[in-house]
């Protein structure tokens, strides 16, 4: 069902939810127009549209008026929710007009007394999610799951699951991080343990929408609602184990293979590390698309109605922008700043996530307008690719005291090997036989760091290297307190001077090796190999100096890894000191009341703007629509002069007839000798008659 174009990027997801009309839909409109006029096709994902002329739609998925939630969810939810357990950005938006059945598929007003069989798919998505990650599988990996509810009523973001009175709490804003990630600041975030928390917050968020609206529905059908779920997953993965795959490495996605894929057990590795994944999924219940023209008044209403239009108007330039390729060429940037809702959803749409969209329509002819427009709309949300990738973060290459660790246990590590290259040396050469043949032993070499290297003519006692070094990193007081590596943040690790020396080790062996390449013919590549010329032993030297090389192979492997590690710890301390550098100016510059009161400048102009914007969308639609009008009454203005001048010519060629036949009559009645009377009569006959044709 996903089709793809290049790495990670994915179709935005079309599911067309065709809903029964209920008794209450029967009532409100007239008979006559209650006939279906869209049905679904033998084709998979097609339907078709009998009205005037037959029409016909193609869709990812087609669900017909029968079709159960469960149907609906187990189709076209669930792979979604694979995906965000693989660690994926989900997006669930559902688009149609008022009543068309929006609310009740995502069930973003569920409470307790639904049945289950009439449940949406967010309460169906949240319990699937708590089986998952409560089930045995994921029994190594840590999740946490947390909710949050939003409004977006006239511009104004509105935090459904806040606390105390509205003007009371700290205003929503919209933030973008230097990744370009969208997050909201001032929301209500509450971890969640199970479906009936989630259930319980659903309900919260309804009854604060209902604060001071008479016709809860009314309101509903002109503000947007996203509930959004946060995973943050923790996960143990050992090192050299394959990462998470790669977006595009499943079609048809079981929800299971997700799991195994997320959550690898690596039973038997202790060594390794955690790794965070933070995936989030919104579901988005628009407000009702029927035209302004239906629900504006004046006023308030105006406004909320250019609002609401203005963020599914937004909603629908993006949507052109990025799926329309004729349009996609001479658009320069997306315009997602155009409103509040384009902005919130920025990665969702063309961005970092993986999106459905369920259009939903009412089969009867009285609502054909609206039905043709949502199909119109939802097709055109088919082209939009989206670039998903895995939301995971490395946890340690920010955490210094984890570096620190790291590079102790790394020191350990080849102080152990360097023991073990030195007890193989000292075995060849009791095994040999081997004297130092009156060779003057050059100083112990040592690397950059200061850890002595084993030198092959002498034996164990010339390795006192650092064994365990156990001081940490000298130079750095206080690694764990305020922000490590400030007090020296550039120094990267001391007494590593050279970090950048690469393999310190190799360079000396090859140095001993140069001394004696003399002797040294049977494996010139090897320095060891300078030992091996007075074997008498052979096999069992081979099987010792291959021993020996592989060691000295992980020896230089270990030095390699432990300069990139200097390295990155040098950066990562330079990069907190900077951080840290800029926290204080701005805690020095700016107080925190102030920072607040800027937020709220920002957020407010950004409304405003938004507004503006919208007022300025809909004026042009409206001078669109305008203009259209004039077209078409110039059109008929030019069929009209046409007819005239047929008309008049038709009239000239009557009046041509008719003096041909008063001539006529005229020479008749001269010969046939009737009265002045008569005549004067048949005239002003035919005269009435032209007048009439005129
Ligand atoms: P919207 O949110 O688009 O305004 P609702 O979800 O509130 O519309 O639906 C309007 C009415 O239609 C509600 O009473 C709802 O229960 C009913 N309804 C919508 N879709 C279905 C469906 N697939 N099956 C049964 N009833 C439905
Ligand atoms: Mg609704």
């Amino acid at each position: 069902m996903v089709s793809q174009a290049g790495v990670g990027a994915t179709s935005v997801e079309v599911a067309l939810r065709i809903k029964p009309l209920t008794l209450e839909d029967l009532e409100k409109m007239p008979s006559r127009f209650q006939r279906h006029v869209i049905t679904t096709s033998y084709t998979p994902g097609q339907v078709i549209v009998e009205a005037d002329k037959r029409q016909t739609f193609q869709y990812d998925y087609v669900f017909g008026p029968d079709a159960s939630q469960e149907e609906v969810y187990e189709k076209s939810v669930i792979n979604l929710l694979g995906k965000f357990l693989e660690g994926y950005n989900v997006t669930i938006l559902a688009y149609g007009q008022t009543s068309s059945g929006k609310t009740y598929t995502m069930g973003t007003a569920d409470n307790v007394f639904i049945p289950p069989e009439s449940k949406g798919m967010i309460p169906r998505t949240m319990s699937t999610l708590f089986e998952k990650i409560e089930s045995e599988q994921c029994k190594k990996s840590k999740f946490t799951v947390k909710v949050s509810f939003i409004e977006i009523h006239n511009e104004d973001l509105i935090d459904l699951l806040g606390e105390g009175e509205e003007d009371e709490r700290p205003p929503v804003t919209i933030r973008e991080d230097s990744k370009g990630n969208i997050y909201w600041t001032g929301l209500q975030e509450v971890k969640v343990n199970n479906v009936d928390e989630v259930i319980r917050y659903l309900l919260r968020g309804s009854e604060n929408r209902q604060v001071g609206v008479t016709d809860m529905n009314a309101k509903s059908s002109r503000s947007h609602a996203i509930f959004s779920v946060t995973m943050i997953h923790k996960k143990f993965v050992p090192y050299g184990s394959p990462t998470t795959p790669s977006p595009d490495s499943s079609q048809n996605v079981d929800i299971h293979d997700s799991l195994a894929k997320a959550n690898t057990n690596f039973e038997g590795f202790d060594d390794g590390e955690w790794e965070t994944i933070t995936s989030k999924f919104h579901f988005v219940d628009l407000a009702g698309s029927e035209r302004l023209k239906r629900t504006a008044a004046s006023g308030d209403r105006a406004k909320e109605g250019i609002s609401i239009n203005s963020g599914l108007l937004a909603l629908g330039n993006v949507i052109s922008a990025l799926g329309d390729p004729s349009k996609a060429k001479q658009m320069t940037h997306v315009p997602y700043r155009d409103s509040k809702l384009t902005r919130l959803l920025q990665d969702s749409l063309g961005g970092n996530a993986q999106t459905l969209m369920i259009a939903c329509v009412s089969p009867a002819e009285f609502n054909l307008n609206e039905t043709i427009n949502t199909l119109k709309y939802a097709n055109r949300a088919r082209n939009i690719k989206n670039m998903a990738s895995v939301n995971k973060e490395e946890s340690g290459w920010n955490d210094v005291t984890h570096l620190q660790g790291l590079v102790i246990k790394l020191r350990a590590e080849v102080s152990t090997l360097k023991n073990q290259i030195a007890n193989a040396n000292h075995q060849q050469q009791l095994g040999t036989g081997y004297t130092s043949p009156g060779r003057v032993t050059p100083t112990t070499p040592t690397t950059p760091s200061g850890i002595k290297l084993p030198t092959r003519s002498n034996s164990i006692s010339v390795i006192p290297g650092r064994s365990t070094p156990t001081s940490g990193i000298p130079g750095r007081s206080t690694p764990t307190s305020g922000i490590p590596g400030r007090s020296t943040p550039t120094s990267g690790i001391p007494g590593r001077s050279t970090p950048t020396t690469g393999m310190p080790g190799r360079s000396m062996y090859n140095n001993i090796g140069n001394g004696r390449e003399s002797t040294n013919r049977m494996r010139p590549g090897s320095p060891l190999t300078a030992f091996t010329h007075n074997t008498h032993n052979g096999n069992a030297q081979l099987h010792k100096d291959k021993e020996v090389e592989v060691l000295e192979e992980q020896l230089i492997q270990l030095q390699r890894s432990y300069a990139e590690l200097s390295k990155k710890y040098a950066k990562t301390s330079a990069e907190l000191a900077m951080h840290q550098n800029n926290y204080d100016e701005l805690e020095n510059t700016k107080s925190e009341p102030q920072i607040e009161s800027y937020e709220t400048m920002i957020s407010s102009l950004e409304s405003n703007l938004a507004i503006t914007n919208a007022a300025l969308l809909h004026s042009e639609t409206l001078l669109q629509e305008q203009e259209n009008q004039m077209k078409e009454l110039e059109q008929e203005n030019e069929i009209n002069k046409k007819t005239i001048s047929d008309l008049q010519s038709r009239i000239e060629d009557l009046e041509s007839k008719l003096q041909n036949q008063e001539v006529g009559t005229r020479v008749k009645i001269q010969s046939d000798g009737r009265p002045e009377k008569f005549i004067s009569e048949t005239v002003q006959l035919l005269e009435k008659r032209l007048e009439e044709k005129d």
